[in-house]
């Protein structure tokens, strides 16, 4: 910052600006500025016109008196300032006058009285204002988000992902690990979804893949001997979007050689404290609690467990081998079905009886949100009584234990879920959990409740496929005394060596040691259905350097936009991405995608033989 004699009245437009406007305090008072900035809010109160001036930093009050200090022709000209001009002033700092401060800027005890003035931009009426968000559509931000980026919210989650793109980098950098990057246009990469393919113009007929992660290529980069290697990168997958999905999106990705999981788990975990601690001043507490993925799921329906809230499920099957008339648990007890259930403390005063009958408004709602199609209640009396429509077709002991089993109390409802099929059984049980805690705000929203879930089975089956699927991916190691179940009716008792990190109900990440013996890798391929043609055509170049002295390595990779999401408090990837696009894959501000030039298709050697969608409605070829 300059004094008012050390400010040369060189022109304004290219004078150099002395200081941001969110800077301006008290201690500057009496001091000359040039300040450079957005018309963010303009007050004409007929004699004095107020502006609040904006950068990225902030607002200060600019006040053009008139007389005295501006030329009267400027002042006139100051009637002409819009919202988004962009402005060049040089004035004064000065106290505003007794009992027109704003407490609430970090600049409201200050304005700067204008002397000059320049508009070094000027903006047409803007679709929507910068100052009023909850009014406009996301359509319309995203359309102009070069604008809706002006908005305070939005520099601030702009701000946050910049720190903690930063906090990544010192940490990791200070641990040893070396920043790569790694081809975007590449080959298939299988992490779950389909590839966006890119077709080669000199060698027509052939397409790049764009990668789903750098998974091969950091393998490779262990391979060779990079020891930590990290990069923060750019991911593609093509899949049908759902709520927080992008189909391009950020990583923080790791890997590591000589390492076990717990020297993973420990370094991964000391780089989450290390963003919270920059980005937010959190101290985290570790180490962060881990859980086995058999757990998480009985107990939380998930495999990335809310953790804010109790209301922990409990397998009540065995409860229910004697004692029991109740038909629908029996039938499907005998199917080989579990029951499992939930106690939700108070939940006798929050739900009425009818609101627990089958055709309520909660019920539907319940099976709308969950899949659970019925399920079947108790409420716990003052006396410790378990009430319910059904409570005939239960013996006393039985409810006894329901009641010591749940851990609910006088005044909890105990909710209960029956499904054949465990898994099913637990994840809607889960996702009721989940509606209790939302609907009756049971769930802490200021703690971050972090834990890891290990212990994943390696292999899952398919059923519509009739197939054994990877959990994970197939690079990802299993446990050396279940190497020999691979490809034997035992796949699902096949343990892998991988770790995810989960927060509040989000998966933050997750990764795995990777096999690193080819022999092995190519027992998980077959056992998986990939023929060696396959695996030989996909990925003969990560098979073929296992073969060359491969180090043992893991690693693993966080969703950076998630991180950023739940720094900032955000509910949506969207609102921390500076270009996002929307649900349905579309950029409404650069209409990507858009269709391609006919010249360009035949140098592609490519042919367009769908159905064009047309705006109003119909097809056209
Ligand atoms: N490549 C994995 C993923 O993108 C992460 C890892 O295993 O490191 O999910």
């Amino acid at each position: 910052m300059t004094s008012a004699t050390e400010v040369p009245s060189e022109p304004l437009a290219s004078a150099r600006r002395s200081c941001h406007c969110g800077e301006l305090r008290e201690a500057n008072i009496g001091e000359s500025v040039v300040l450079k900035g957005w018309l963010h809010r303009r007050r004409d109160l007929g004699g004095i016109i107020f502006i609040d001036l904006r950068d990225r930093t902030g607002l200060v009050q600019v006040r053009f008196n008139p007389g005295g200090d501006l030329p009267e022709d400027r002042y006139q000209a100051a009637h002409h300032l819009r919202s988004e001009y962009c402005l060049a002033i040089r004035g004064d700092v000065q106290k505003r006058p007794d009992g027109t401060e704003n407490d609430k800027l970090d600049t409201g005890q200050v304005e700067v009285v204008v002397r000059e003035f320049e508009v070094l931009s000027e903006s047409k009426p803007l679709p929507f204002q910068v100052d009023e968000y909850d009014h406009t559509g996301e359509d319309i931000r995203l359309r102009y988000r070069f604008l809706d980026l002006r908005r305070e919210e939005m520099q601030r989650n702009m701000l946050m992902r910049h720190k903690a793109y930063k906090a990544t980098r010192d940490f990791l950098c200070g641990e040893g690990f070396l920043e790569f990057e790694t081809p975007i246009l590449t080959k298939a990469t299988p992490e779950g979804a389909r590839d966006f393919l890119v077709p080669s113009r000199l060698d027509p007929g052939k397409f790049y893949a764009l990668p789903q992660s750098p998974q091969l290529f950091k393998q490779l980069l262990m391979i060779s001997g990079y020891d930590r290697y990290f990069q923060i990168a750019r991911c593609f997958r093509d899949e049908d979007l759902r709520a927080n999905r992008q189909p391009e999106f950020t990583q923080i990705d790791v890997e590591m050689s000589f390492v076990t999981q717990d020297e993973v788990i420990d370094a991964m975990e000391r780089l989450i404290a290390h963003i919270w601690k920059d980005c937010l001043g959190h101290e985290l507490s570790l180490p962060v609690p881990r859980m086995t993925y058999a757990d998480a799921m009985l107990k939380y329906g998930s495999d990335k467990p809310d953790l804010r809230f109790g209301c922990e499920i409990h397998d009540i099957t065995k409860l229910f081998a004697k004692g029991c008339n109740f038909q629908v648990f029996n039938n499907l007890i005998k199917k080989g079905g579990v029951v499992r259930g939930f106690a939700f403390p108070g939940g006798g005063e929050k739900l009425s009886n009818t609101d627990l009958r089958p055709e309520s408004k909660f019920s539907k709602r319940v099976t709308r949100e969950t899949g659970i199609r019925a399920y079947a209640w108790f409420k716990v009396t003052e006396e410790g009584k378990l009430e319910s429509n059904i409570a005939k077709f239960f013996e006393d002991d039985v409810l006894e234990s329901l009641r010591n089993e749940t851990g609910a109390q006088p005044g909890d409802v105990i909710f209960m879920v029956a499904h054949e099929h465990a898994k099913t059984c637990a994840e809607m049980t889960g996702r009721f959990r989940l509606l209790i805690g939302h609907t009756f705000e049971l769930i802490d929203r200021d703690t971050f409740a972090f834990t890891w879930v290990v212990d994943f089975p390696a292999f899952e089956w398919n059923p519509e496929e009739k197939r054994w699927d990877v959990l994970h991916h197939p690079f990802t190691n299993i446990h050396d005394e279940d190497i020999p179940l691979l490809g034997t009716d035992r796949m699902s008792e096949v343990r892998s060596l991988a770790y995810d990190l989960a927060l509040n109900g989000e998966e933050l990440g997750g990764g795995s040691i990777r096999i690193h013996r080819q022999d092995v890798q190519s027992k998980v391929f077959s056992a998986i259905g990939i023929s060696e043609e396959e695996a030989e055509e996909k990925f003969s170049f990560l098979l073929e350097a296992l073969q060359y002295g491969a180090p043992p390595h893991g690693g693993l990779a966080f969703g950076f936009d998630r991180i950023v999401m739940l720094l900032t408090g955000e509910d949506s990837i969207r609102g921390v991405i500076p270009f996002p696009k929307t649900q349905t894959g579309l950029c409404p501000l650069t209409n990507a995608p858009g269709e391609a030039p006919p010249e360009q298709l035949k140098e592609l050697g490519l042919k367009v033989t769908v159905k064009k969608k047309d705006p109003e409605g119909g097809s056209q070829v």
